[in-house]
């Protein structure tokens, strides 16, 4: 009998695969534990969905994702030829690697940022160049990374921490790569680089439906960059990468976005009184500019019980073991 692992390539087999915050089947649980929206989407979203007639179904989508795409480049004063869809944020990540980082090459990121980015270069079995953050896990100047991609979370999780805008401005001008700047947290910070993707060609940023739109369930996600790189999009994504329901529920979120503004006012609300309350407890807090909070549990408690703690209260949180965190 042959050996199916020997089947796999060996990068594939020897790598570990990403693996996503638990989604527990107990409904009672207060869910923290992936930074979903507590709020429900817009009410546009449920008027589309109710109406939505089985038979479209039928029919494949819009490969291209036509309104959508023009619905976002209007809401970023941008051309709808600077705008991809993709299936979740994660599905453009995955993309920029094929397309930006090939072989031979490497992507470069922040430690810690985004877990799923080591493994997107394993998947491509490229070299990894990870960049240290400073003690206080704030910026520290990555040179010029020998690099194809670097991945800049912004603001970045899970420290919740935003970048000044200044030096990620100076990083990508001085950088020969593409920078994908990650603002899957975007609309909850107090500012964005989208401006650099409209003024830069070798600037993307990708924005998430499941954050600020609530909107996690539906897998959309969106990027915003020069023509020719959205092109090259085009050129590798699956034909029809975003499902007919998800393009028109995301388009009607989209045009309610005051609907998700309104919810993210009352989030940053929530995060400053909750960021107070456990300050005044004794807990180290990093400044979030995103819908969660980067916590140090006080002298005495690890985080490890802490975690356990608050389980047993039926509150799932995120736990960090590793060397730096
Ligand atoms: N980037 C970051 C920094 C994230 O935390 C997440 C969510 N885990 C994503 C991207 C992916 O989001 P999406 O649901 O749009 O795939």
């Amino acid at each position: 009998m042959s050996d199916s692992s020997s089947l796999i390539r060996p990068h594939i087999r020897a790598m570990h695969g990403y693996v996503p915050g638990e989604q527990p089947v107990d409904p009672d649980l207060i869910k923290l534990n992936t930074n979903e929206n507590p709020y429900p989407p817009s009410p546009r979203v449920a008027d589309v969905l109710s109406s939505f007639d089985p038979a479209r179904l039928r029919l494949y989508p819009d490969p291209m994702g036509r309104k959508l795409r023009q619905a976002l480049a209007d809401r970023h004063g941008a051309t709808a030829d600077r705008v991809f869809v993709g299936n979740g944020s994660d599905e453009i990540l995955a993309l920029c690697t094929r397309a930006f980082a090939g072989e031979g090459g490497a992507i470069g990121w922040f430690e810690p940022s985004y877990s799923l980015y080591p493994v997107l270069a394993d998947i491509a079995d490229i070299r990894h160049v990870p960049v240290a953050l400073d003690d206080d896990f704030q910026w520290r100047d990555p040179g010029r990374p020998d690099a194809g991609l670097f991945f800049i979370t912004q603001p970045n999780a899970p420290t919740g921490m935003l970048h000044d805008t200044s030096k990620v401005e100076s990083f990508c001008r001085g950088f020969d790569g593409v920078v994908l700047i990650d603002e899957a947290y975007g609309d909850f910070a107090c500012e964005s680089c989208m401006d650099l993707a409209l003024t830069l060609d070798n600037v993307l940023v990708s924005r998430s439906f499941s954050k600020s739109y609530s909107l996690a369930g539906i897998r959309l996600g969106y990027v915003v960059g020069h023509p020719e790189l959205i092109a090259a999009f085009d050129k590798i994504k699956d034909s029809y990468n975003i499902s007919m329901l998800t393009q028109a529920l995301g388009l009607a979120a989209v045009e309610d976005a005051a609907w998700m503004e309104a919810n993210v006012k009352r989030i940053r609300a929530t995060r400053r009184r909750f960021s107070e309350a456990l300050m005044d407890r004794g807990f180290h807090v990093y400044p979030s500019e995103t819908n969660f909070v980067w916590i140090r549990p006080p002298e005495g408690l690890s985080a490890a019980d802490l975690f356990q703690k608050l389980r047993e209260q039926h509150i799932l949180t995120r736990h960090f073991p590793g060397p730096r965190t």
